[in-house]
């Protein structure tokens, strides 16, 4: 079977591996550079516990934890995916749906009921967890560790599997831009490329995240509710910082060569996607003022660089994956957490789509839901 992914971030990348390592001949269309979308702007925790509000979504998101770890150990990649464990205050925000701001405890009963590994622990043994953490920033509230959560270095992740479709499984990788994709009696059989071209297929996965409908006519698009947001990075400071931390003010999380990641639910609010990157200064200023009361030797640490990208979230937030009623050849794979889910979605796609079969982990996250609601 011929397939074609568009799109090279953390979801093309897994979709496109996974087609190939089980035989299909896969060729992967880049307009930037690989992972160059917004997986290079994520925070990037690989997390379920922030997926309270459906049960099949956190399932959906603990398989994605599950099924990097399987990637991870197939292909070496420990370096991508490093798990220190993230600590979270009370009050702290909230990325996708959760119970956790006055109601910690209860999040707490929550995640153990459903099995995901936390503990509490009491401020004071933060101190001996974290001891760069300012012991005036603790509070006396408590706060849950998750012991086996981290993040996923996205573009390398993205990198390295591809490399890996290329190198063992002979994907193909284009440099171009898809134009639109081309049909021929309700079918897609194949994209035309800008510039002239058209590469054809049985089979073309959509994984253009954010741009996902640009190539499209209103029949195939996925309804998106775009949100932008700012990642600042610090420069590399000497601390002694291993784990993610979730507070009230910020999260911040190390980045690499002592680099810190820093962000906020609450900036993310003020930030206009489409904006140049000097307009958003002022926010990411800000989040290095509150790392800097969380973490008083940052005190003399400057900014190293910030970034803007916008999430690719359907509009009811929750995942886009399946077939588009109408137009058989055409598959979506459009979701926000998509770096705590792209592993995940690369094994479950391959599997419908090289051997028929419907995963039910995917029934509540089809695109049919939208057509659905529009006409009923
Ligand atoms: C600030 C922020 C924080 C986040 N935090 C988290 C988090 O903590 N945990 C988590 O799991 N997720 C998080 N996310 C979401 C996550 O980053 C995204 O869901 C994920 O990166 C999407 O990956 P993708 O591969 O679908 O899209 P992208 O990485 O954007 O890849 C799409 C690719 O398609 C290419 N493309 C687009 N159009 C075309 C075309 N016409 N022709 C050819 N190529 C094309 C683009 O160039 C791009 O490389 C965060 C996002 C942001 C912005």
């Amino acid at each position: 079977m011929k397939a074609i992914v568009i799109g090279s971030g953390i979801v093309g990348a897994s979709v496109a591996y996974r087609l190939a390592e089980a035989g299909a001949q896969v060729t992967i269309i880049e307009e930037r550079r690989i992972g160059g979308g917004t997986s290079s702007v994520s925070y990037a925790w690989v997390n379920a516990c922030e997926k309270l509000d459906s049960k099949s979504y956190f399932d959906l998101n603990v398989m994605g934890r599950e099924a990097h770890e399987r990637l991870a150990n197939e292909l070496g990649g420990h370096d991508w995916y490093p798990r220190p464990g993230v600590l979270q205050w009370q009050d702290a925000n909230s990325e996708a749906g959760g119970i956790d701001r006055e109601n910690q405890l209860e999040k707490y009963e929550k995640l153990k009921s459903w099995g995901y590994p936390a503990e509490l622990i009491a401020a004071d043994q933060l101190g001996s967890l974290e001891p760069d953490i300012d012991p005036a920033f603790y509070g006396n509230r408590p706060i849950i560790h998750y012991l086996e959560d981290g993040w996923c270095h996205a573009v390398v992740y993205a990198g390295r599997v591809i490399g890996a479709a290329i190198d063992r499984h002979d994907a193909r990788f284009v440099r171009g831009k898809v134009r639109a994709i081309a049909t021929d009696d309700a079918k897609c059989i194949g994209v035309d490329l800008d510039g002239g071209g058209r590469i054809a297929a049985h089979i073309v996965v959509n994984a253009a995240g954010r741009w996902a409908n640009e190539f499209l006519d209103d029949t195939a698009t996925v309804p998106l509710a775009p949100k932008a947001g700012l990642v600042a990075y610090t420069m590399p400071a000497g601390l002694r910082l291993t784990r993610g931390l979730r507070t009230p003010e910020l999260n911040l999380r190390p980045d690499g060569a002592g680099r810190l990641l820093l962000r906020a639910g609450d900036i993310d609010e003020l930030i206009d996607g489409e904006a140049p990157p000097e307009a958003a200064q002022e926010h990411a200023d800000e989040l290095l003022a509150r790392a800097r009361r969380l973490l008083p030797d940052l005190s003399d640490v400057p900014l190293e660089a910030s970034r803007v990208a916008i999430r690719p979230k359907p509009a009811d937030s929750y995942s886009a994956i399946g077939p588009i009623p109408g137009l058989s050849g055409f598959y979506a794979t459009v979701t926000h957490s998509g770096v705590t889910l792209g592993p995940a979605i690369g094994e479950l796609v391959a599997d419908e789509i090289l051997n028929g079969t419907e995963r039910p982990e995917l029934a509540d996250f089809r695109p049919a839901r939208f057509k659905t609601a529009v006409s009923a």
